[in-house]
Order: C-alpha cells, then structure tokens, then sequence
C-alpha cells in the first residue's frame, strides 16, 4: 500500500497587509529561521524577520504579482544579491530570493494566513550577534552569521 505525499501536503495562503496580493504555499518549508540581520529590522522595522524557505514552485502569488515592489538588496556580508519583494501599496514584507540560491524563496511568515507558529517555528536563529537582547533564549540552533549552507 502506497501513500501519495500530494494528497496530504499542507497548504496555507498569505497576503500583504492592503490585500491586494495573495500567494498560496504547497507542502512543507525546507527550513524556518528566525533572521537577526541588521537588513532585516531595516527592512521589516522589527527585531527579527521570521523565514520559511521553500522550493520557488511551492510558492505561487495568485493575485497582483505585478504589484510587487523588487529591491535588490545589495549589502548582504556575503556581498550578493538578496531580492526583496513587497507590496508597492502596503509596504508589507512578503518574500525574499537569494541570487546565490535561485531556486529557493524566502516567506515572510508574518504574511502568512492563519496560526503556523507551531509547524513553522524556527529551527535556527541567524546573525546572532545582533540579537535582540530581550529575546528569550528559544534553544533553537544559534550563528553568529548565515547558515543558509549548513541548514538548506
Ligand atoms: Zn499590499
Ligand atoms: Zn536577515
């Protein structure tokens, strides 16, 4: 007896804050990080930026793609590209794509529909030397820097 992984795979959908783009997610993250990076409280306005990575065909915008806003975030410490999409109305964080691993898409998980805080919580934690201070320890793996190699 045979089980087919398609039948079962999760699925979630997400949105920017003003609705007018929508994504839907198949099956499950390849890993969750939580992301300490000055870029990403630059880019997010928070502490942290909480990531699930993914297959770029598990990810699929199904409504206002043309709305979104691309920046080419050229100061990452590894000095390649790290595309940042967001909504060109909102301003929501919605997806990142590294160049250096093009077949890979970031989520924003805040995007994300529903409570996933449980099946999405983060693995590792990364660039920890600029950790929030106030964060609990969450006995999660700790990098001072990327981990994207060792945990991809
Ligand atoms: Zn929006
Ligand atoms: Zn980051």
């Amino acid at each position: 007896m045979s089980t087919k992984p398609v039948n079962t795979e999760a699925y979630h959908t997400g949105s920017c804050l003003c609705g007018q783009i929508s994504y839907e997610i198949t099956g499950n993250p390849k890993f969750c990080v939580l992301c300490h990076c000055v870029n990403c409280k630059k880019w997010t306005g928070s502490g942290s930026g909480w990531l699930a990575f993914f297959n770029k065909h598990q990810v699929r915008y199904t409504k206002g793609e043309d709305a979104l806003k691309t920046y080419a975030d050229g100061a990452t410490d590894r000095g390649s590209i790290l595309l940042r999409n967001s909504c060109a109305e909102c301003s929501a964080a919605l997806t990142v794509v590294p160049t250096y691993h093009a077949d890979s898409v970031g989520v924003m998980v805040g995007s994300v529909d529903g409570d996933v805080s449980e099946v999405w919580k983060p693995k590792s934690e990364v660039y920890c030397k600029d950790r929030p201070k106030w964060l609990p320890d969450l006995e999660v793996k700790q990098y001072d820097i990327s981990s994207y190699a060792s945990s991809a």
